[in-house]
């Protein structure tokens, strides 16, 4: 999601939130110092505001959910000024129908200016601040002038305040003073806040330039050493398979040792280059993918691996839609890293699982298995290029430690999500194993 579209949404929902506790705040108000206060309040005309703003507020509520923020996104810095100005009005005729002046209410401009200060540019929160004291202004004069009624709420009969000119002189004072030395305040602090914030979004992109610059440079070099350990790998290959001569079984170990140093380094410089690759790219081509069907091909692949081990491989086929959008090549290489390691960490005659669960904007897909598990304290970790938890190097020795990056990395960029279970609950008590639950936005079905 684009950044001032997540800004925009932010900012609605925030002034939608602040609406339903305002009309939450004032119900409760109206009730007590009606009822138990016994207040003489005008109730038809709060109601009335009252309704309004709900109503006003609803269609916002909905307009959010219906309308797509393209459809609007010209008009995104209109509709937030021009909402903080319609809370404006109705805040002042609130003010108005409880007391006008005399209300000490009135301080709750101050909130709203420093809303404004956070949410808008510095010239239209000054605007809204001069909004915000001529309304009141006005308010008070109106009142004073006897041009609009005064609803009275405080007991000023003998004295009253609205009319006390010293009173309204030094209350319009305070008042325009405090609400711009507030727009002030808010606008250097966010002004300062949003200063920053660029120099980090800056230094972000230095870091991001450079770590792309590093991936590159490692996936040069795992090419380059690619070749010469796959050759040096295949020349002992030949020499083993006997069309160098015969060698004697100490000359023989130590070559089956040299080879399984180099199947080492390849799986390593491969992951490595992997993972490179998928940090140098930009973009990756989506395509639509029913993964019901990647799946069956992918599990054919591990027919030797699960029988060798002796494990009960299951798949759980889904029967609703379960289409993504989705690179294949590298959708593949995901769940081939995540079933590699459930066997990999797995006992023999253990079970693994493939849960694929289709839903209307979601296919989910659960890979578990019945082995070592994750300690909860390295689930986060596991993700960390290079991180092997001690109980799978005990069990293991071979590992790169980059497999689940290249999972992450790849699952990020399909904006999908992954999460680990550890223990799980697939089979019924049973309190070891690890599941790995992949959340994929799901696309119409094609076919
Ligand atoms: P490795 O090459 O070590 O398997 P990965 O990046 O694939 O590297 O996994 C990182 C670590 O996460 C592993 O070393 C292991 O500790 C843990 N892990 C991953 N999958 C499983 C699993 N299915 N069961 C238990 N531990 C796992």
């Amino acid at each position: 999601m684009e950044k001032l579209e997540k800004q925009f949404q932010k900012h609605v929902k925030w002034l939608i939130h602040i609406r339903w506790g305002w009309i939450v705040f004032v119900s409760l108000a109206i009730i007590t110092f009606h009822q138990i206060f016994s207040i003489d309040l005008p109730i038809l005309q709060l109601i009335i505001l009252l309704f309004v703003l709900g109503i006003y507020n609803l269609t916002f509520v909905l307009l959010m959910r219906k309308l797509t923020f393209k459809k609007f996104e010209k008009f995104a810095s209109l509709l937030i000024r021009s909402q903080l100005f319609i809370d404006f009005l109705l805040l002042a005729l609130f003010l108005h129908y409880t007391g006008g002046i005399e209300n000490p209410i009135a301080i709750y401009f101050i909130f709203h200016v420093i809303m404004s200060s956070f949410l808008l540019n510095k010239n239209y929160a000054y605007q809204h601040t001069i909004f915000g004291v001529l309304l009141f202004i006005s308010i008070a004069l109106l009142e004073y002038f006897s041009v609009i009624p005064h609803y009275p709420v405080f007991d000023y009969t003998q004295n009253p305040l609205f009319t006390n000119t010293f009173y309204v002189i030094c209350v319009l004072l305070a008042f325009s003073s405090a609400l711009f030395f507030a727009t002030f305040m808010g606008t250097t602090i966010s002004g300062e806040i949003k200063r920053k914030d660029k120099i980090l979004e800056k230094a972000n992109k230095v870091l991001q330039e450079q770590d792309k610059i590093k991936s590159e440079y490692v996936l040069m070099i795992s090419h380059d050493l690619h070749e010469p350990i796959a050759t040096v790998q295949n020349c002992i290959q030949i020499v083993l398979d006997g069309y160098c001569g015969n060698c004697d079984p100490g000359v023989t170990q130590t070559l089956k040792r040299a080879t399984k140093w180099t199947d080492k380094m390849i799986h390593l410089i491969r992951d490595l280059a992997s993972l490179s690759n998928l940090n140098v790219m930009v973009s990756i081509n989506l395509e639509p993918l029913c993964i019901n069907k990647t799946i069956t091909n992918i599990l054919k692949d591990f027919d030797q691996q699960t029988s060798q081990k002796s494990i009960n491989l299951k798949y759980k086929k889904s029967s609703r839609n379960t289409w993504i959008a989705a690179d294949k090549e590298i959708f593949s290489h995901i769940l081939t890293n995540l079933i590699s390691n459930a066997i990999k960490y797995t006992p023999e005659n253990g079970t693994i699982g493939i849960d694929l669960s289709g839903h209307k904007t979601k296919v989910l897909l659960e890979i578990w298995d019945t082995g070592i598990g994750i300690p909860a304290k390295y689930q986060e970790k596991v993700f960390q290029d290079f991180f092997r938890t001690p109980d799978a190097i005990k069990y293991e020795k071979d590992g790169t430690g980059l497999g689940l990056s290249i999972v992450k990395l790849g699952l990020s960029l399909h904006n999908a999500k992954i999460k680990i279970k550890s223990p799980h609950d697939k089979l019924p008590k049973l309190h070891t194993g690890t599941s790995f639950i992949l959340e994929f936005p799901a696309i119409k079905e094609i076919e």
